[in-house]
């Protein structure tokens, strides 16, 4: 058996991960660089005007040049996140085979598909959460439940007469998700008794020593903003990931308890919205309004200038994108003035690059001009911790561990964190960078 570290072995992103086995693969994940996304301009990239070769010269997304497509008979992804799915228009092409995931992940990814004007000939195949696929008589895949910061994320599970790889990436243990199910542990554990060969898994906060915070501290923290400070009279914003639908829900929860209408402002909020929606997970436009298209958006915040405390408005600007709404409205762009004492909660962490945390500065300080009170950090992560980590190895007892989803530093941690539990970096630790191939 073969592994192909093809992406997000040098860098935090662009994950994909090719598996071969008597000369028939699969691929696990195929996802795009968010900084260097960012750097496009959007609409060329929506518009599929970049070609795959210039996108991997650009470093935007995965190089899959060591995968023969011959072999490739079906491609996996792990949830929703453009990390895991984004580079799919550019490089699913070229490969004659089905993309499967789970219902919600597979809908987000058909709506991405219409509306950034995509026609991907790759048959779009969903499959429910704790079942199999079979790829051949030989192989199949199994997903198993897994928590994280996106509905219906899966632990992969690839089933060889050889034994079984599992790919978990991305995860956290979560006993208190909000929205969706916990994680499948009975699952994991069986299959650790059967024998699992290798572990590929996520290894991003590797060197942090915690178990990662349920999502029901950060509905807790929530909480403590919208209850526990003085809003009244006051408009306020609350910024997250659109994926984030556990996040979402609680911010709707407070919001309605405030009895405000809880609004969501932008493109970005209705896929995930309708996808989650369609799935049966949540039901937001009962309680919520969504608005998507730039007359409704004029006429709402020309509207809420006056009637400030009736509403909660839930839009993008997280990461202090320029084409967000938040960044709009600071720079004149709506016509909706913050006033002193207005609040913005920054549900969501910046995702570390310059760029981010540049743009994200220059919001803030025009915020604090117009004297708004801001909430940062009200948010735990999606992912695993080093305390996560060491149960999941324990619980699997993999033959050998290759951790992804980051470059050396972090893999580096990783091993130290897999040597503590017996394991041997070089022996049964494999430290990989994107590019390079390793045989069981
Ligand atoms: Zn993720
Ligand atoms: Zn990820």
């Amino acid at each position: 058996m073969e592994l192909y570290a093809v992406g997000g072995y040098s860098e935090v992103g662009k994950n994909m991960t090719g598996l071969s086995f008597n000369k028939e693969s699969v691929i696990f994940d195929m996802g795009f660089f968010l900084p260097e996304i960012i750097n496009f301009e959007e609409e060329i990239v929506e518009k599929g005007l970049i070609s795959r070769d210039a996108m991997i010269r650009k470093g935007a997304i995965p190089n899959d040049n060591i995968l023969d497509p011959k072999t490739v008979k079906a491609i996996f992804t792990s949830h929703c996140h453009l990390d895991h799915i984004g580079a799919i228009p550019f490089l699913a092409p070229r490969y004659d085979a089905p993309i499967i995931s789970s219902p919600y992940t597979i809908d987000v990814i058909r709506r991405m598909m219409v509306e950034d004007g995509y026609n991907l000939k790759n048959p779009l195949k969903p499959v429910n959460l704790n079942s199999n696929f079979q790829i051949n008589k030989d192989i199949k895949v199994e997903l198993v439940g897994v928590t994280h910061s996106t509905p219906h994320t899966a632990i992969l599970a690839l089933h060889t007469p050889e034994g079984i790889v599992i790919y978990a990436n991305d995860f956290k243990f979560d006993n208190h998700p909000v929205v969706g199910k916990t994680t499948n542990t009975k699952r994991l554990k069986e299959l650790g008794k059967k024998g699992i060969k290798a572990l590929v898994v996520e290894s991003l906060y590797a060197d942090l020593d915690q178990k990662t915070p349920s999502e029901k501290v950060a509905r807790e923290m929530l909480k403590e903003v919208l209850h526990g400070t003085e809003n009244s009279e006051k408009a306020i914003f609350a910024t997250t990931f659109a994926s984030h639908i556990a996040r979402l829900q609680s911010i709707l929860d407070f919001g309605n308890e405030l009895r405000r209408k809880v609004v969501f402002v932008g493109r970005s909020f209705d896929k995930y919205i309708v996808s989650a929606e369609k799935q049966k997970l949540v039901n937001f436009s009962k309680r919520a309004m969504i608005l998507k298209y730039r007359n409704e958006i004029d006429g709402f915040f020309r509207k809420l200038n006056k009637l400030r405390d009736k509403y909660l408005v839930i839009c993008t600007g997280g990461q202090g994108e320029p084409n967000s709404v938040l960044s709009k409205i600071v720079n004149g762009q709506f016509q909706f003035e913050f006033k002193p004492m207005d609040q913005v909660i920054f549900s969501n962490r910046v995702i570390p690059v310059e760029l981010n945390i540049e743009n994200r500065r220059r919001m803030e300080e025009k915020l604090k001009e117009k004297r708004v009170r801001i909430f940062s950090n009200i948010h735990v992560s999606g992912h695993s911790s080093r305390e996560d980590l060491r149960d999941l190895i324990n619980i699997l007892k993999p033959k050998n561990l290759i951790p992804t989803h980051a470059g050396n530093e972090k893999q580096k941690a990783f091993g130290e964190l897999a040597e503590e539990e017996g394991y041997k970096v070089g022996v049964n630790v494999h430290l990989l960078e994107n590019g390079k191939s390793i045989r069981f």
